[in-house]
């Protein structure tokens, strides 16, 4: 049976922007966007009936589930090969299997990864032969993150996220996630945060100049000091325990801390390779994570292996 395997990296965001809920339920972001290599892997195989299954196998080092992944047509992976079986006519079926090392409802878009990450596999399966527009679409209509997912590196995400164009940067940076021991719902985070700007709805969001220069320059200080997240005051609220994370963060000289996304997982910035392992030390030690992973950005989108 011919199989094809992709890889495909979590998000991170530098800063995250929102606007005012728009009538159609989204909000509008402005955010950069930043792909770190902590890499979920789709495996797509051939089979012989119409079917498309997945099964999901968690691996990684000491990551465990921490909320369940479906594995039905509601996994993100599944939704994606069969939007892209319908954009093409394709009468073929596939069986996905997805080894998990994003966690799960932790701000880090691993749904949407796997999402890309299908998409990338069964195009190469099926021998579809969407160009990268195509993919982008269909991406698009997956979800808001999906798009970035295909396109990796550092990039502006606008509209509701969708919207990708690269992030001129120099350098690498070093990260440390703090893995929290269950996940939060985005959709409770961005409710969380309409319930706030209800009497005051908040402007429309711009990604900070400074964040920008400081990519620009590899001033990883620079870009420490500008991190920015307009959902992490609702996290925080949801889970006030996150607030230890910042703290030892802070004593062990972290450049920055941030909730990533609509969290809990906390990204913590470190100066170099053994500074970020210092860090993960000194958080692990203090018991403020059940997990403390490091990662470098920035990392391809999703690529076939
Ligand atoms: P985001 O950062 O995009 O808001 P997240 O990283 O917080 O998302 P995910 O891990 O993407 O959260 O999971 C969100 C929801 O999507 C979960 O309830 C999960 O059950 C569901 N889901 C569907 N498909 C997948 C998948 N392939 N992997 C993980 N979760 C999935």
């Amino acid at each position: 049976m011919r199989t094809t395997t992709v890889r495909v990296p979590a998000k991170i965001n530098l800063s995250l922007g929102v606007g005012p809920l728009r009538g159609d339920g989204y909000h509008p972001l402005a955010t950069v966007y930043q792909a770190v290599d902590l890499c979920d892997e789709v495996r797509a195989t051939e089979v012989e009936d119409d079917s498309v299954t997945v099964e999901v196998h968690f691996g990684g080092d000491g990551l465990r589930e921490q909320a369940p992944v479906p594995t039905d047509d509601n996994n993100l992976a599944v939704k994606a090969a069969l939007a892209l079986r319908d954009a093409f006519d394709v009468k073929a079926g596939v069986a996905l299997s997805i080894r998990k090392v994003i966690p799960v409802m932790g701000g880090m878009a691993g749904g949407s990864a796997d999402a890309a990450a299908a998409l990338v596999a069964c195009d190469a399966l099926w021998g579809t032969g969407a160009t990268r527009l195509q993919l982008e679409e269909i991406a698009a209509g997956l979800g808001s993150d999906v798009p970035f997912l295909l396109h990796g590196g550092t990039a502006l995400g606008g509209g509701r996220g969708e919207e990708v164009s690269p992030v001129l940067v120099r350098g690498r940076f070093h990260w440390v996630f703090a893995i929290a021991d269950r996940g939060l719902s985005t959709a409770a985070v961005y409710a969380g945060y309409d319930v706030r700007h209800a009497d005051d709805p908040p402007p429309m969001p711009e990604v900070p100049p400074a964040l920008l220069t400081a990519l620009a320059a590899g001033d990883a200080a620079g870009v420490g000091a500008a991190l920015s997240n307009d959902l992490q005051p609702v996290a925080l609220a949801l889970r006030p325990e996150l607030q230890d994370v910042f703290a030892v963060a802070e004593q062990a000289g972290a450049l920055g801390a941030l909730v990533s996304g609509s969290g809990p997982t906390v990204m913590v910035l470190a100066e170099d390779a053994d500074h970020s392992a210092e860090l993960a030390r000194r958080l692990l030690a203090e018991g403020v994570c059940v997990d403390a992973v490091q990662a470098t950005g920035p990392h391809p989108g999703a690529h076939l292996i």
